[in-house]
């Protein structure tokens, strides 16, 4: 559906700048950036000098004015850019101007979805734009540039190519009854099918770093009141954030800090210290450690080695359950334990003894962290999210169903059906997916392949 109306929206951050930018975007861009100068446009791509006009032709601002003609622009449709100055006074006023002109305010996202319905980009490049925009971290930035630019995208094709190709060899052979048995059995299918597999896998490997690097790691820090949890948090943080103190329930509510550890964002959440208490505010903090306790990625059990304290027996009285995949043990006041900072093995947690107020030990800590996360910072990572995941965990699925009516009861048809269902999920990536599309690719080759 191509959209008749035209938008525009201020493009720049409300507040003060040397400029400020508004965008004009479909049919009646030009028309309309006309109407507000009272001159003929600048050629297209040329930056002119005009006078931004109101209805009495009193002069609301100056400033360039940028014309992109269809389809050589962001979106796709005539696009024109307003630059005047930045002020929010000055700008709403020209926004104003410009919605009078007939302009319709535009929604959210919508010159980015402008852009994808016109097949200037793809959902997963769309998607890149907003998380440069959001990135919390440099390596996030650099992995969203590398989405927008097609690099994860390219990643998704070259398997729907193969995944195409499988599709191919099977439509084949259910094409030629007489042969399918031998088709399927002759062990080339799931030659192809396992390469496909491997593919997605090796994507799927990709993405996870993306997403990690796109929405971080939660960190919840637990423990004993003056374990030291907010010193440990205010080291890592490098900032006295917490309120560091050595009267028992100072830290009564959950504190939240994003830090960045090897370029991984993560949210640091140093929690009340866990106790019975009496005190119905601390209870209150200490129920809310627990719901943050229950949604970490990691949690950091911070322990007083100078104490008795049994760590493991204060993971069961308090967490119920213990998941070493889950849970670092936090060995702190080394220093006063006359210990040298270091990680071991207590009962198959993994455990490392440091000290939070001397700072020493904390690069273990922060490997370990990272290495919890699977996080390997590398240059060809491209930004994820959960949707791309979600999508590949179900194309596998369907790939393991289309070995299934492979290997086990040589069922063409139904380890065809499979292989469109995997194709349809992988596709959904991108957004590229169009039923008609396929059978075209799908005949077209056919008639030539046979
Ligand atoms: P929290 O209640 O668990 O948040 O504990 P705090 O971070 O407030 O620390 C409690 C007390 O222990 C404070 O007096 C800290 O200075 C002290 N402390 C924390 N970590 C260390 C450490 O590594 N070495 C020493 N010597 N003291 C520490």
């Amino acid at each position: 559906m191509t959209p008749t109306t035209t938008i525009t929206a201020i493009a720049t951050p409300q507040g003060r700048g040397g400029v400020g930018v508004i965008r004009l975007s479909g049919p009646n861009a030009f028309a309309i950036a006309e109407a507000l100068t009272n001159k003929s446009l600048p050629a297209p791509r040329m930056a002119g000098f005009r006078q931004f006009k109101d209805a009495q032709d009193e002069v609301i601002d100056e400033g360039l004015i940028l014309c992109f003609k269809a389809p050589h622009s962001f979106t796709g449709e005539d696009v024109v850019e307003v630059q005047g100055h930045g002020g929010v006074v000055v700008q709403n006023a020209l926004l104003a101007r410009l919605l009078s002109l007939g302009a319709v305010a535009a929604k959210a996202g919508e010159f980015s979805l402008r852009a994808f319905e016109n097949g200037k980009m793809d959902l997963v490049q769309a998607e890149a734009i907003s998380d440069l925009i959001d990135a919390s971290s440099e390596a996030a930035a650099r992995s969203a540039v590398r989405s927008l630019q097609g690099a994860f995208s390219l990643r998704v094709n070259e398997v729907l190519e193969q995944l195409i190709h499988l599709r191919l060899h099977v439509e084949a052979a259910i094409d030629f009854p007489e042969e399918e048995i031998d088709f399927l059995a002759d062990g080339r299918i799931l030659t192809l099918l396992e390469q496909v597999q491997g593919a997605v896998s090796q994507v799927q490997k990709s993405a996870k770093q993306g997403q990690l690097l796109r929405e971080g790691l939660q960190v919840v820090i637990a423990g004993k009141p003056n374990a030291g949890k907010s010193s440990l948090l205010n080291a890592l943080a490098g900032i006295d954030r917490a309120i560091v103190t050595d009267i028992a329930g100072t830290t009564r509510d959950v504190l939240h800090e994003k830090i960045t550890l090897n370029g991984l964002p993560i949210t640091l959440t140093d929690t009340a210290g866990l106790r019975e208490t009496g005190d119905i505010v601390e209870q209150e903090g200490i129920k809310r450690a627990y719901r943050e306790i229950e949604q970490a990625d990691l949690l950091l059990l911070v322990y007083d080695l100078t104490t008795d304290d049994d760590p493991l027996a204060l993971a069961d009285g308090f967490f119920h359950q213990r998941d070493p995949k889950r849970l670092l043990l936090i060995a702190n006041k080394a220093d006063l334990a006359e210990q040298t900072p270091h990680q071991d093995e207590l009962n198959g947690f993994k455990r490392i003894i440091l000290s939070a107020r001397q700072g020493e030990g904390l690069n273990t800590l922060i490997q370990a962290i990272s290495a919890h996360a699977g996080y390997q910072p590398e240059e060809s990572t491209f930004i994820a999210r959960t949707r791309h995941l979600d999508a590949m965990v179900r194309c596998q699925q369907h790939l393991a169903d289309a070995r299934v009516q492979l290997v086990e009861f040589h069922a063409g048809e139904l380890m065809a059906e499979s292989l469109r269902l995997a194709q349809h999920a992988l596709s959904e990536i991108t957004g590229e997916f169009s039923a008609d599309d396929l059978l075209g690719k799908i005949f077209g080759s056919f008639c030539i392949g046979k």
